[in-house]
């Protein structure tokens, strides 16, 4: 693909890059989480920058095809081999958002994306093992012939180690991979069917240590140690994720695979799409502002109070936006609640579980508080809300356990909402506690706390409610202090051209 030459800022010419994202997720068409945001802000932001890039994802029923254009099949016949026969599948192509989007589209019994929901089923090893072959096998017989195959987590794990051990062989000997690790939790851990399903065959070749073999259950394959071991470069998406996955057990397992390749392993923190996540421009909000008009900010907040009913006193609202996971620190999530409760706070939350136990839970706490005129909980998956709440809350809380980069807390800062965050992760690298941190005062943007139980917690908040009440102007300027930083795109784009650059010419 041909774009003209450009310029870098170091001066440099640089040639462009041809990318195919390979993932489970793409923004807005098939969110749960972060994932998606990811895929489809990098992407942009590459194109932007005069890249081509295309995004290859499964073909969900139940994705939301009002977020996709012209959509319409652009390979009815696309034979993938599986097992010993081969599977057929269509192929779709449609814009999702500017963005050029491939859905891959099987037709068997397996019924791999027609289930009514993204994941959380009991073969979803062989989901994404499909997946992932399909995508080389498009990429294959389409000639499709992209600079870099860019992975992203567990799902398409196994895509680098087919290139590299199959595809290669057939003409994919010049592509290169980057892998996107968003997630060590979860890492595709599966039996060696995987193996004569795929066409990798070889068990006792694969289940070395040093190849796809787990390091835990020696019985099994993992396709995020595969996605590791094979591919070009290797990211997580924040710094002091990536120092935590090598030196802590939050590489659940992982550590000591990484620690092997860190020659080609970093942390790359994810950027948010200002296009979408902006308080100047948001279509989801009534009042739009920005860091020179913040009182406009306050007339979001008398429409989240008038959505949710909440009583108009003179309270500051502290908001929770995410998923409802032990990783994000459930009962510090709850503690947030009360705490907020019984010191003049109103809380809001919006999140959804697909753990049973903890959704029972929340519905319970929802029923428990329903009365509450400072509370309210609404447990689903909400995209345009959410812009509301960041627009209309005073303060987010990010209690995680581990969070690999967190998104929730970059766009709060962008929303002058101030955010309270616990010290892991990229919670570390973004946010800047106002009374303890060694940055400039200007350059200090929120509250952090280091442990996990609920003294640690209520410490911050009570800070943040606390200068809330007393200093109006200095929670001000900590708003404005959070408002002015750059958490776009634009830096981590450049890094991972960066990246590209540097496989291509290794
Ligand atoms: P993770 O990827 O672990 O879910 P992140 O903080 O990286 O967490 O990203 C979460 C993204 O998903 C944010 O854009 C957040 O606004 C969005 N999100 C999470 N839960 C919900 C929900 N229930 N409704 C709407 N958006 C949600």
């Amino acid at each position: 693909m041909l774009l003209g030459s450009r310029l870098l800022n170091s001066g440099k010419v640089a040639t462009p890059v041809y990318i195919t994202m390979l993932a489970a997720e793409c923004a807005p068409v098939i969110k749960v989480g972060g994932l998606a945001d990811v895929v489809f802000g990098i992407s942009r932001e590459l194109e932007i920058r005069g890249n081509a890039v295309e995004i290859i994802l499964p073909k969900y029923d139940c994705m939301r095809y009002d977020q996709i254009w012209g959509l319409h099949i652009m390979m009815p016949d696309l034979w993938v081999p599986w097992y010993g026969g081969a599977i057929h599948c269509s192929v779709w192509f449609g814009f999702v958002h500017g963005r050029k989007c491939f859905f891959i589209e099987p037709h068997s019994s397996d019924n791999f994306f027609n289930r009514g929901a993204y994941y959380g089923f009991h073969d979803e090893a062989l989901r994404f093992a499909f997946f992932s072959k399909a995508a080389m096998e498009f990429l294959l017989k389409t000639d499709k012939r992209p600079d870099v195959i860019h992975c992203h987590d567990w799902h398409t794990g196994l895509a680098p180690v087919l290139l590299a051990e199959v595809y290669k062989f057939h003409g994919m000997q010049n592509q290169r991979t980057c892998y996107t690790i968003h997630n060590f939790k979860h890492q595709g851990v599966a039996g060696a069917n995987i193996l004569w399903a795929t066409g990798l065959q070889r068990p006792e070749y694969y289940f070395n240590y040093h190849q796809l073999r787990d390091n835990i259950n020696h019985g099994a394959l993992n396709f995020m140690k595969g996605g590791i071991v094979y591919s070009n470069f290797v990211t997580t998406v924040s710094p002091q994720h990536a120092w935590e996955a090598r030196h802590t057990d939050q590489g659940y397992g992982l550590g000591h695979t990484l620690h092997v390749h860190a020659d080609k392993f970093g942390g790359v923190l994810n950027g948010v799409d200002y296009e979408v996540w902006n308080p100047e421009t948001d279509r989801f909000i009534p009042c739009r502002y920005g860091v020179d008009t913040l009182q406009d900010k306050y007339g979001n907040k008398e429409a989240l109070r008038d959505r949710f009913w909440l009583r108009k006193d003179y309270k500051p609202i502290i908001a929770y936006v995410g998923r409802l996971d032990q990783q994000k620190g459930v009962h510090l999530i709850r503690h947030a609640l009360f705490y907020a409760l019984w010191n003049g706070a109103q809380f809001v939350l919006l999140g959804t579980s697909p753990d049973r136990d903890i959704s029972n839970y929340f519905w319970h706490l929802k029923n428990y508080l329903n009365d509450s005129p400072d509370c309210h909980l609404e447990l689903g998956f909400d995209e345009d809300l959410s812009h509301l709440i960041y627009a209309g809350a005073d303060m987010i809380v990010v209690p995680s356990l581990f969070e690999p980069c967190g998104l929730t807390q970059m766009i709060a800062l962008k929303y002058g909402t101030v955010p309270i965050v616990r010290a892991v992760g990229g919670l570390v690298d973004t946010v800047f506690d106002r009374d303890h941190s060694d940055r400039p005062i200007h350059e200090r943007n929120g509250y952090v706390f280091h442990q996990t139980d609920a003294s640690a917690l209520e410490s911050a908040m009570q800070r943040a409610i606390g200068l809330w009440y007393s200093y109006p102007e200095e929670f001000r300027s900590l708003i404005a202090n959070g408002m002015r930083y750059d958490y776009s795109w634009n830096y981590p784009g450049q890094h991972y051209l960066n990246i590209y650059e540097h496989i291509r010419h290794k």
